[in-house]
């Protein structure tokens, strides 16, 4: 953590000794700037909406001080399975290292957390819900399942935090959202956390927040540790080879590598691992242990490629990450920026690599809109195309060119991605239809459900123009400081036969 902010202290934030002893544990001289910000604010008991991502060190932004709020007044009426304090998040790999946080900022602390999320069995978090739980971490599928089986109670409820709030909305939980907050004691303290303000986070804070602090950060990567980034301008089917001749040629130790499918990450992580790279894949249809797996070894360095859709890789904090790579752009281009901000962490040097084929040329074009700058076209001169190559299976259908799914869209209207898959595929955070409840639950909008099994993938509803992505903030910040080191030489395309590359 390097962008400090050089006048507070944690020792001016007053916070118990307890927690104090905690951090010093952890290693942290200074608060960031969202900790010198929002710990102030959620200390004085306001409500508050607060811009910043995973790596700002949001989390102990929110968990430092309801650590100290809770311990500093003990619950009036503690009862079994009635947490003080919800936090909710979009992804099960976020509830659970946010989970970590509580227990790490809490260690010298008698208060008890647990995390709940979907894909893995019901039955222990039951169990420990008939014992004393103080911070609730959970994904809302899985909450909800909670509830309606009646093995939680949210009365007690003091404190209410929504972390990654755009993403929820983004990946359709606004209706969940909505349902847990009716379940809340209307007097409580209620906590935003969001990387980016659409119109629907401003919707959903301004239906939830009374009178909220705000707070606003700027990325950590922001001028000093800059992410050099490039297009290597390459036909789709050549993309897989170009990838492992990448990582073979220059030796990368780290990379994490985002596709657009589940089964292109899939397929991608198989060719690697055929090429002799150890590669796993992880995505929202992996099991739970699959996935901790897989992130474990990726982080301790014994498997050096990590393929990711977009919504499995939100929220992991992997520290000091070299190399991320676009195997595909995103189709909303604020995605890019989300995915580039894995790299180029905390002082050091991070390289962001886009393959592009000339069929996505458009997302490219938006994403340069977006942040301001032409990236540039580098060509790999030492690699060269296999002659024979494989066909290629058929691509499936991208959404509407820029469509982004929004919170107060239907169900139907919703094109198929990650974690909200059109068919029977589970959402991400939420655990597979009836596999691990233990009664059997109805879909929750059959007649929806249906409308969009018929619906062409792809295409906007009648009546539904594609909606137009919006520029995020932190993005530019984060982006025009890189771009000013970049020179911009023209696009170049890789052509699947060596002999006429080489002729030209
Ligand atoms: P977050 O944005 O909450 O995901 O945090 C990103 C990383 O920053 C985590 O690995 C934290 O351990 C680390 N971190 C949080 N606060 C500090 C601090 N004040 N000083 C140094 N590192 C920190």
């Amino acid at each position: 953590m390097t962008t400090l902010n050089n006048e507070i202290t944690f020792a001016s934030l007053n916070l118990a000794e307890p927690i104090m002893r905690a951090i010093i544990d952890a290693g942290y001289t200074q608060p960031t700037p969202v900790q010198a910000q929002a710990i102030p604010l959620v200390l004085a008991g306001g409500d508050l909406l607060a811009g910043a991502q995973t790596g700002t060190g949001k989390t102990a932004g929110f968990t430092l001080p309801v650590l100290h709020l809770l311990n500093a007044k003990p619950a009036a009426n503690p009862r079994a399975g009635a947490p003080r304090c919800l936090i909710l998040t979009p992804t099960r790999e976020l509830a659970a290292q946010v989970e970590e946080s509580v227990q790490t900022y809490g260690k010298y602390l008698s208060l008890k957390s647990l995390v709940m999320f979907g894909g893995v069995n019901i039955n222990p978090q039951i169990k420990a819900l008939r014992g004393q739980v103080d911070i609730l971490v959970a994904t809302p599928g899985r909450l909800l399942d909670h509830l309606s089986q009646k093995t939680l109670d949210l009365s007690s409820v003091e404190i209410l935090i929504l972390d990654e709030a755009d993403r929820m909305l983004d990946m359709g939980f606004i209706r969940d959202i909505r349902k847990i907050l009716a379940l809340l004691p209307k007097k409580r303290q209620n906590l935003l956390f969001s990387a980016t303000f659409s119109e629907e986070i401003k919707t959903l804070s301004d239906g939830l927040l009374t009178n909220p602090g705000f707070v606003e950060v700027a990325r950590r990567n922001t001028t000093s540790e800059l992410v050099t980034q490039s297009v290597h301008m390459v036909a789709q089917k050549l993309k897989s080879h170009l990838l492992s001749h990448l990582i073979k040629h220059n030796d990368w130790k780290q990379v994490l590598v985002f596709t657009r499918t589940k089964h292109g990450a899939n397929r991608l992580a198989e060719k690697l691992n055929a090429d002799g790279i150890p590669a796993a894949a992880i995505h929202g249809n992996k099991s739970q242990s699959a996935r901790t797996k897989a992130l474990a070894q990726f982080k301790d360095g014994t498997m050096p490629v990590l393929v990711a859709t977009d919504i499995a890789a939100r929220g992991l904090d992997i520290d000091m990450l070299p190399h991320v790579v676009n195997f595909e752009l995103p189709n909303v281009p604020e995605d890019y920026v989300h995915r580039i901000g894995r790299t180029g962490r905390a002082g050091s040097s991070g390289a962001a690599i886009s393959l592009v084929d000339s069929e996505e040329m458009q997302h490219l074009r938006d994403i340069e809109r977006l942040i301001k700058t032409q990236i540039p076209r580098v060509n790999i001169d030492s690699f060269v195309p296999p002659a024979h190559i494989p066909a290629e299976a058929p691509r499936p259908p991208r959404p509407q060119h820029g469509q982004k799914r929004h919170s107060n869209t239907t169900a139907a209207s919703r094109t198929p991605r990650e974690g909200q898959a059109a068919s029977r595929t589970p959402r991400e955070g939420q655990a597979p239809r009836n596999s691990d409840a233990t009664k059997p639950r109805q879909p929750r909008d059959p007649q929806a459900r249906d409308q969009r099994s018929q619906q062409p993938s792809g295409q906007p509803r009648t009546g539904q123009p594609p909606a137009r992505p919006r520029p995020a903030q932190p993005a530019e910040k984060l982006l025009s400081e890189a771009a000013r080191h970049q020179a911009m030489p023209q696009p170049a395309l890789f052509s699947p036969r060596p002999a006429a590359r080489r002729g030209k």
